[in-house]
């Protein structure tokens, strides 16, 4: 039986519709070759350009196409010189995580032998970052009180969220242990030293940590996470912490796996999900097709992952291992790559590259 599943499609800003075209071919050409699935792919307008010609950042329509689909790709939104009245950034991916509530930012850093990164050590890394997405400190956006005098944005972690959170985590955790990468560890970073706030977050950890006996939890301060992140980043298995710490703690990870071009992200809900790149979308290069894709297509490898396609099929890795398999392996061969990765390939270069592979 061939499963069907829809596919909302953000192309964004800047290079967003470069790195997004050749992603949805590489998804398309995946689906071709088996039978057991197909996609079907809605392109829907949002952005900070749609947002300039029409005051609209993300239309009423896309938002429900995304919510009639069973996974939405998005490329990156945003531009510095489109704002909202406010002085914000236009930012339709944060009302897309708060309208699906899609709490658990997922953000995989994994650095394989002979990858380009920072680190002395020759050790591979592979752990994964859960940033909390809907509330902590990014909960006041356009909401803080600002005079001439004082600014004041607000904390916010409520029991309901944390605790899916903690449990998305742990899950993950036993997951990673059954398939043989991980070591069945979370690791809760928080600052419960100094705020109330990561306290009463730290305590609900415990309490879920005690329904996983089985599996080792942890608590760790995110100004020592930063650190061991540099030192030690072999050691981590599935690290979980609040909103704007896990914005920062993620940039820090993509810098260690050699860039943002190589960053992918999920955010992820009870029954949604929005795969995107960590980075942003880099006004800077936008129009030149130089673009690194890597991060869009390891991001649409972790949808498949995430859609179960081909998981129930023991004698066969899933299509979202063997699409990420592949991107590695063009990587690590060095040849087709991107400007930021050393390479001299372009945007399409480097996915023919992925799609010779597979
Ligand atoms: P945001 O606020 O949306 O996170 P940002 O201000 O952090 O955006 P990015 O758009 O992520 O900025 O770009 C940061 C730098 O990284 C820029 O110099 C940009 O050209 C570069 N960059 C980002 N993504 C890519 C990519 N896919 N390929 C090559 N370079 C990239
Ligand atoms: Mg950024």
């Amino acid at each position: 039986m061939t499963q069907k599943f829809k596919i909302a499609v953000f192309e964004g800003d800047g290079i967003g519709p470069e790195i997004m075209a050749p992603t949805v071919a590489i998804l398309k050409k995946f689906s071709q070759l088996r039978s057991d699935y197909t996609f079907e792919f809605n392109t829907v307008p949002a952005g900070a350009a749609h947002y300039a010609t029409t005051g609209e950042s993300l239309p009423e329509a896309s938002l429900q196409t995304a919510k009639d689909s069973d996974a939405i790709l998005l490329s990156a939104m945003g531009l510095p010189s489109v704002r909202y009245e406010d002085g914000t950034e236009i930012s339709p991916q944060i009302d897309l995580r708060k309208e699906l509530n899609l709490y658990a930012g997922v953000r995989p850093v994994r650095i394989s032998r002979g990858q380009r990164t920072p680190l002395k050590s020759e050790a591979e890394v592979d752990f994964i970052l859960i940033r909390e997405s809907t509330e902590g400190l990014f909960h006041s956006q356009g909401s803080g009180e600002v005079s001439d005098t004082v600014a004041r944005e607000t904390l916010q972690i409520s029991r309901e969220t944390s605790e899916k959170l903690f449990k998305f985590s742990f899950e993950l955790a036993r997951l990673r242990q059954k398939s043989g990468r991980g070591q069945g560890r979370v690791t809760c970073v928080d600052k419960a030293n100094v705020f109330r706030a990561f306290a009463f977050f730290r305590a609900i950890f415990d309490e879920e940590a005690a329904r996983y006996p089985e599996l080792i939890a942890d608590h760790a301060y995110v100004d020592a996470t930063a650190l061991w992140m540099v030192e030690k980043p072999e050691s981590f298995d599935v690290l979980v912490t609040e909103n704007m710490f896990g914005d920062i703690l993620s940039d820090l990870g993509a810098g260690l796996m050699g860039g943002l071009g190589l960053a992918p992200s999920a955010d992820i809900g009870d029954t949604a999900a929005v795969f995107q790149p960590c980075h942003g979308s880099a006004p800077d290069i936008a129009g030149q097709g130089i673009a690194n894709p890597f991060a869009m297509v390891l991001s649409a490898a972790m949808m498949l992952e995430w859609l179960g396609i081909n998981h129930n099929q023991p004698t066969m890795v899933g299509d979202g291992t063997l699409l990420r398999l592949a991107v590695e392996a063009v990587v690590a061969r060095g040849v087709y790559t991107t400007r930021d990765l050393g390479g001299s390939a372009n945007t399409e270069q480097a996915c023919a590259a992925v799609l010779e592979h597979i």
